[in-house]
């Protein structure tokens, strides 16, 4: 068990110092103060290693508090798979979204979708990429090997950092950025931004339903968000996760 603590720090540890490199490279202010903890565990840190302090649920946000689902459609959730720090959960809201992009039909299309999913989470759209929590951004996604190469029409990423929240006090915090491809209908623009915010905004994992905005696949009639969408999404942010809760620091 300790062992395998121990390696799930070691991850943490090594992704934390990567998207701090990332993070300095974007010119971005970062925050060290990390600490250490785990003892006996055999390895060697080339820097303290951090403790995150606890793994535990955050209030419900209001939004998802209030939604009730009469239909009793069911969820997902276990689709949704478990990240290094526990679900992938906003605790700070609005979380705000940068569009990046100026095509005016474009920009309205994923502003759309930013509305959409605002009715179950607080969400803003931001003028400034540096403070957004998510970059919507357009290029070609990278290619990815499966049996056949195919090209992604999106991908979501998110990167770990520690964000200093007062002078003593820093807490794990994540950033995410949802690449959309330029190059689709722009019917489809809107369903691709609609189910990528899904993973940004902590559905880490795919339904195997047609009628879900977060079915794997994309298909001929994008659906708009259905209520096993948003009964997974309430289901995870009743979870445990790192994210949000103070970093100790030295
Ligand atoms: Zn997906």
């Amino acid at each position: 068990m300790l062992w395998k603590n121990a390696i799930a720090t070691r991850q943490i540890w090594q992704k934390l110092r990567r998207s701090q490199k990332q993070l300095f490279i974007w010119g971005l202010a970062i925050v060290t103060g990390l600490l250490v903890v785990l003892s006996s565990t055999g390895f060697s840190w080339a820097k303290p290693p951090p403790v995150l302090t606890i793994n535990q649920s955050h209030p419900l946000p209001y939004t998802l508090k209030s939604w009730q689902d009469s239909t009793n459609s069911g969820d997902y959730f276990e689709q949704v798979k478990l990240t290094e720090v526990g679900y992938l959960v906003w605790s700070q809201f609005p979380v705000k979204v940068y569009i990046d992009n100026t095509q005016v039909q474009t920009w309205l299309q994923v502003k759309a979708a930013v509305k959409e999913w605002s009715s179950y989470l607080p969400l803003q759209i931001v003028g400034q990429k540096e403070i957004a929590d998510i970059v919507i951004t357009f290029k070609s996604p990278p290619l990815r090997t499966t049996n056949l190469l195919r090209a992604r029409s999106a991908l979501t990423r998110y990167e770990l950092y520690t964000k200093k929240v007062s002078n003593s006090t820093s807490v794990l915090a994540h950033r995410c950025t949802i690449i959309l491809s330029p190059n689709q209908p722009s019917k489809y623009i809107k369903a691709a931004a609609l189910h990528e915010l899904g993973h940004a905004l902590g559905i880490w994992g795919h339904s195997t339903a047609t009628s879900d905005a977060l079915y794997f696949s994309q298909v001929t009639n994008p659906p708009s968000l259905s209520p096993r969408d948003i009964n997974t999404l309430k289901r995870i942010y009743q979870q445990p996760t790192r994210l949000g809760w103070q970093v100790a620091s030295q």
